[in-house]
């Protein structure tokens, strides 16, 4: 009887594999997605600063060219006021020589002259200006106070019967003596023309601020919060700390959220543009939605087929294991089969060659069992068998030890290591145990025993061993049955 080799490796993908494969690949497939997303909302982002940065530029340069033209006219002013000739020319000569054109602009006031105590001496609009003193009006005293104060931009206030800003310049005589000052209005119907020209989305804001934080104007107009000091704002903090930036933050007046950009601005103003964040992503956030939902849903879908894919060859795999197992497995006993017994005793011979150690084997057979069958039956007979296969299994105690049917009412038993003392004795309590099995009260067969012990060599098989235990099987026949016999060159029977 020669062994088989019939080791086979069948390499089977784990689900759990499968598993944490789907699941890198949702992982991957959501940090790319969630990639896209990001850079969408850059992408928004870049284009609300270009957008907005381009829309303060646009006012800033309006206000500034206003301002500077209506400064032109103050300094025009202030530079003549000091010609002593004005002094011997008429009125209307002198209003014609001080007075240009600036103010008569739409949204611009009347240009007046105060003298020292701020008295208005001289009016743009008129010879004969009405009695009318500044001396406490703050343009007033910052000039008297401060020589070298350029342009004052005054906080919106209530003059010449309407709402706006004062524009003034310092008049000195050539010592520099404070000799008054020339006041210049501009009208809040100029900011409003502003906003209103320009196309704005809902909540959009437009805040003009003075370089000490205060608010000059501001659309959508709030009349409650112009002229507030806002310098603590963070949003203003940074525009006045940065000549051009950006800020994202809740509105303390309405709680909108809100993109603000200015520009570096080339006069004593600060145009601040504001835009919601819900305009300014809302697209963005929608596409967002529809996409990251129908991402986590096919991410969803492909985790659930995952997991049925994964829970089908789990059970795929029991059943092959299942399978693979009854394939080595003899019916009737449990034991292993023939083919089983093959593989094994294949494995053992070559580790015991390896390690050099003994390996021993039982071969057992069921006597005059054609008799047995004959007097009680074929059913009888396999219970008998299932007996002898019962302790036979329960000596087979170690790992590494194989109890098989190896045909018909003949069974195996491979020891490795056992020595063949040490396998006969096994041999004997199996044979003794089998004796005393009962069926119904009666004893039931006996069972002769064929013991063989080899080292492995270069010069022997696994067959030598096989042959060596059949022999000696043959001998306990030979010489009686119902006994245990080694393999030669021990021929001694141990008869019960
Ligand atoms: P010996 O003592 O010389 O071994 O005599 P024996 O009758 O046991 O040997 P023989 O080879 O003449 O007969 C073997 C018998 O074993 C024949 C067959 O009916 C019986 N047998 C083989 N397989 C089975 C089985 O699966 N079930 C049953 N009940 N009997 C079986
Ligand atoms: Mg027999
Ligand atoms: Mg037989």
């Amino acid at each position: 009887m020669l062994a088989r080799n019939t080791s086979e490796t069948t390499r089977r993908i784990s689900p759990r594999w499968l598993l944490a494969a789907a699941a890198i690949v949702v992982i991957g497939f959501t940090a790319i997605c969630g990639s896209v997303l990001l850079s969408m909302r850059r992408g928004d982002e870049k284009l609300a600063h270009q957008t907005l940065g381009n829309l303060a530029s646009s006012i800033d340069a309006d206000i500034a060219r206003n301002i500077e033209l209506y400064d032109l006219s103050l300094r025009n002013v202030v530079g003549n006021m000091t010609e002593p000739a004005l002094v011997e020319i008429s009125r209307p000569m002198r209003q014609l020589i001080l007075f240009d054109h600036a103010a008569t602009a739409r949204h611009f006031g009347a240009i007046q002259v105060t003298d020292v105590a701020g008295n208005v001496t001289l009016d743009s609009s008129t010879l004969d200006p009405k009695p009318q003193n500044f001396a406490d009006e703050e343009f007033f005293k910052v000039h008297k106070r401060d020589p070298l104060f350029g342009l004052y931009i005054s906080a919106p206030t209530l003059h010449q019967g309407s709402y706006g800003i004062v524009l003034s310049r310092r008049i000195a005589a050539r010592d520099g003596t404070f000799l008054g000052i020339v006041a210049g209005f501009i009208r809040y119907s100029y900011f409003h023309e502003i906003s209103d020209r320009l196309q704005l989305e809902p909540n959009d804001l437009i805040s003009v601020v003075r370089q000490d934080g205060v608010l000059i104007m501001r659309s959508p107009f709030d009349m409650a919060i112009i002229g507030r000091d806002l310098s603590r704002v963070p949003a203003v903090q940074k525009a006045l700390a940065y000549f051009s930036g950006s800020h994202i933050g809740n509105s303390a007046v309405d709680g909108v959220q809100r993109l603000y950009v200015w520009r570096e601005g080339s006069h004593p103003l600060i145009v601040m543009v504001g835009r919601s964040t819900d305009v300014i992503f809302g697209q963005w956030r929608k596409e967002a939605l529809q996409i990251g939902g129908a991402m986590g849903a096919l991410g969803l879908i492909a985790c659930a087929l995952m997991l049925i894919l994964a829970r089908e060859m789990g059970k795929r795999g029991e059943m092959e294991d299942r399978m693979a197992r009854l394939a080595m497995t003899d019916g009737l006993t449990g034991l292993a089969n023939r083919r089983h017994f093959d593989v094994v005793m294949d494995n053992e011979w070559q580790r015991a060659q390896r390690a050099r150690a003994p390996i021993s084997l039982l071969m057992i057979d069921a006597d005059h069992f054609k008799t047995f069958n004959d007097n009680f039956g074929h059913q009888a007979g396999d219970l008998v068998l299932c007996g002898i296969a019962w302790s036979i299994a329960r000596h087979a105690k170690r790992a590494s030890d194989c109890a098989a049917r190896y045909g018909g009412e003949e069974f195996a038993l491979i020891l490795p290591g056992l020595s063949l003392a040490d396998a006969i004795e096994l041999g004997e309590r199996i044979r003794i145990e089998v004796g005393h099995l009962e069926r119904d009260g009666m004893t039931t067969t006996t069972i002769s025993v064929g013991a063989a012990c080899l080292v492995p060599s270069s010069m022997t098989t696994s067959n030598d061993l096989i042959n060596n235990a059949d022999s000696a099987l043959y001998t306990a026949k030979a010489h009686g049955r119902n006994r245990t016999w080694p393999a030669a060159p021990r021929q001694k029977s141990l008869a019960a």
